[in-house]
């Protein structure tokens, strides 16, 4: 990694309008006694809610924010709006909007119109870009840009078309080309105008990571135009948050560490529970967010969608105090890589092609609900597997199909493939090769059944790995049917009832002679009140391949674990993790839900601990707090005594040969144990 000030931790502060009265200075004082470093500036130029520097309006009060930010030491980057008109810009929405198929300038938030890259609006940004040469600003980051639904087809996007294609711009596959070619021509032309005038300064964008984000412009020809990548995994709960994903902050960075493992990356947090602006976070929820962020190496991005003042209320001042921890701390969240050796695939062909799901969002916008013609569902299935991780205890990264390799799988014991249904034949060779050499596999559902572009094969591209063969049909098995355990196995231990509740979609399977298969499903029932069924057709297959292991789960195992959470999953999870990762550190005498992580810097390993025993329903104000814990490193080798850094406090451990066993001092929400090995 190259040495760059934003290689350091980043502790990033943004006030996203401007009711401060004429106190606009004060907030850089503000924010530097709460402990941030960063300041993303938009209050000065806040247009409303959109913010879009013009140096005829801003010159004076920016070069005096950035003196006043200076005597802070504080950083600033400068926020510009590139997807919205904000109502300084409105009276041009005739000539720069996005205009749907029928002439129509759909809004942004029910109140703005979204501009086009290849309206004139486009000149007007690149003025401003340029206008910010003689100021001492530290980057930039772009707010967008977004295209509305259905693309835009506004007379400057229509004659670009046809001056690049010739013919008209209409629906289809060409006009996703043609956006994808305007996003891309639009982000490469600001990037380097910007990096002109200001070399070592950063520039990054809002940047969509997900299929249904990235609709046009895929997240990894994004990545050269962002010094630090950065998705809004940290702006909740549009939806009722009683049912709201535990682990979404989480799962967002561990995505961009895996699409950017070498690059800074951050998570935007806003501080309010969405969609109410000022209606700040609890403190339980606030610093759950911010710690999870950072104990799985990303930076955090606090913004408010209010007043200053809202840094007072409890909310705000969880935020502040834990800012302050990390600013005291810095030296041990910096430059540091995952430890961690079990990873989950994020199949990009699967999510561009499978059935997915997808949250409300403010930015991204929604996505198209896919094809109905696939049983599982990609999302539930990632979502139901991190869960189980995540509850149980188990650090574990993501990893993605884009550019897959044995090599880079090498330093994982294991691999989970939730429902990966489409997967390209350069990623089913390297899972192959990754077992072969001794790799391990827990698979669920269609796994490999489709192309990458999402076409069925007649059989599973891992069959010889999986140990099992597609017998041409996927089966539904509705919430009232059952499987059981049929072998004894490590793989099973510790399910000790007769009748386990099959997932609600069944593939039908045929072994390998060579696999054993651990569990079988009963035969479908015609309803849940009658007599049961034998045993009928594989549920859970173990087979060796090469030097390595598959373990494939035969339905919707991921899924069911996110809508059912069957104890007896999570127990076989846990048991493949034990079986084939026997180095993984491992947390014991946890009630449960406490996310770990397992992060190295040189000689020393840093373990987080984030404590998600919250009382529901979210929002969570309180955190159960756990003790009795203890961490098991089985490969710590030879290592001074570790220190929980929240606690203050050094704590006692037994060595036992190559393995070490730290007992924990009481964990409340977060917490640090630094393990020297010298
Ligand atoms: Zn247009």
């Amino acid at each position: 990694m190259s040495e760059h000030w934003y290689d350091r931790p980043l502790r990033i502060a943004a006030l996203q309008c401007d009711f401060e009265a004429g106190q606009t200075l004060e907030v850089a004082d503000k924010w530097a006694g709460a402990g941030f470093n960063v300041e993303q500036l938009f209050h000065p130029m806040a247009d409303s809610y959109s913010a879009l520097f013009d140096i005829e309006h801003h010159a004076e009060i920016l070069s005096d924010y950035l003196a006043r930010a200076q005597q802070n030491n504080l950083r600033i980057i400068l926020y510009l709006n590139v997807h919205i008109l904000g109502p300084t810009l409105a009276s041009h929405w005739e000539d720069w909007a996005q205009r749907a198929v029928d002439g129509s300038c759909p809004k942004q938030y029910e109140t703005y119109y979204v501009c086009c890259v290849n309206s004139p609006w486009r000149d007007h940004f690149f003025s401003v870009i340029d206008s910010l040469a003689t100021f001492d600003i530290d980057g930039v980051f772009l707010d967008g840009p977004i295209v509305i639904s259905g693309g835009c087809f506004c007379p400057h996007c229509q004659a670009r078309y046809t001056s690049k294609y010739g013919g008209d711009l209409v629906d289809g596959e060409h006009q996703s080309k043609f956006i994808g070619e305007s996003l891309h021509e639009f982000l490469r032309e600001s990037y380097s105008r910007f990096k002109q005038h200001k070399p070592d300064s950063i520039f990054y964008i809002n940047l969509p990571i997900t299929a249904s984000q990235a609709k046009y412009l895929s997240p990894v020809d994004q990545l050269p135009y962002n010094d630090l990548v950065g998705n809004e995994g940290g702006f909740m709960f549009y939806e009722p948050p009683r049912d709201a994903y535990l682990w979404r902050s989480s799962i967002t960075v561990k995505l961009l560490e895996a699409l950017a493992p070498d690059k800074p990356r951050v998570n935007f947090m806003a501080a309010d529970q969405k969609p109410w602006s000022w209606y700040i976070h609890t403190p339980a929820e606030t610093r759950l967010c911010i710690a999870s962020t950072v104990a799985n190496g990303a930076n955090i991005w606090y913004g408010l969608h209010g007043d200053s003042s809202l840094l007072d209320t409890p909310g705000g001042k969880a935020a502040t105090e834990l800012m302050r921890f990390l600013a005291t701390h810095e030296s041990y969240y910096v430059a540091t890589r995952s430890a961690a050796r079990v990873a989950v695939l994020y199949a990009y062909a699967t999510d561009y092609q499978y059935r997915v799901s997808s949250e409300t969002s403010d930015f991204y916008g929604d996505a198209a609900e896919k094809s109905e013609l696939y049983s599982g569902n990609f999302t539930e299935a990632l979502h139901g597997f991190c869960d189980v991780l995540s509850r149980s205890g188990i650090p574990y990264d993501l990893a993605t199909d884009l550019d897959l390799t044995a090599d880079r799988l090498a330093g994982y014991d294991c691999l989970l493939l939730p429902t990966c249904a489409c997967l390209s034949d350069e990623s089913v060779d390297a899972i192959r090769e990754y077992v072969k050499n001794g790799g391990a596999i827990v698979s669920s559902h269609d796994t490999s059944l489709y192309t990458e572009s999402g076409e069925a094969r007649t059989d599973f591209a891992l069959a010889d790995v999986f140990g099992a063969r597609y017998a041409g049909r996927i089966m539904p098995y509705k919430n009232f049917n059952y499987f059981s355990i049929c072998s004894e196995h490590p793989l099973v231990d510790h399910i000790d009832i007769p009748l386990l509740p099959a997932p609600e979609s069944v593939v039908d399977v045929t072994p390998a002679e060579s696999a054993n298969v651990l569990a079988k499903f009963h035969a479908v029932q015609a309803g849940r009140y009658v007599p049961l069924t034998e045993p009928a057709r594989p549920a859970i297959i173990h087979n060796r391949f090469g030097s390595g292991h598959s373990l494939y789960l035969a339905g919707t195992f991921g899924e069911m674990c996110a809508h059912y959470a069957p104890p007896e999953y999570q127990q076989l999870l846990k048991n493949a993790v034990a079986y084939f990762s026997e180095k993984s550190v491992s947390l014991q005498g946890a009630i449960g839900n406490v996310e770990v992580s397992v992060r190295r810097q040189h000689k020393r390993l840093l373990i987080h601990l984030v404590n998600y025993a919250g009382l529901p329903p979210r929002p969570f104000t309180a955190i159960a707090p756990q003790r009795g814990l203890q961490l098991v490193l089985p490969d710590a080798g030879a290592i001074e005594a570790p220190r929980a850094l929240v606690a203050d406090q050094v704590c006692r451990y037994e060595v036992h040969g190559n393995a070490a066993i730290v007992n924990l001092p009481e964990l409340r929400d977060y917490e640090v144990i630094v393990v020297e090995q010298p």
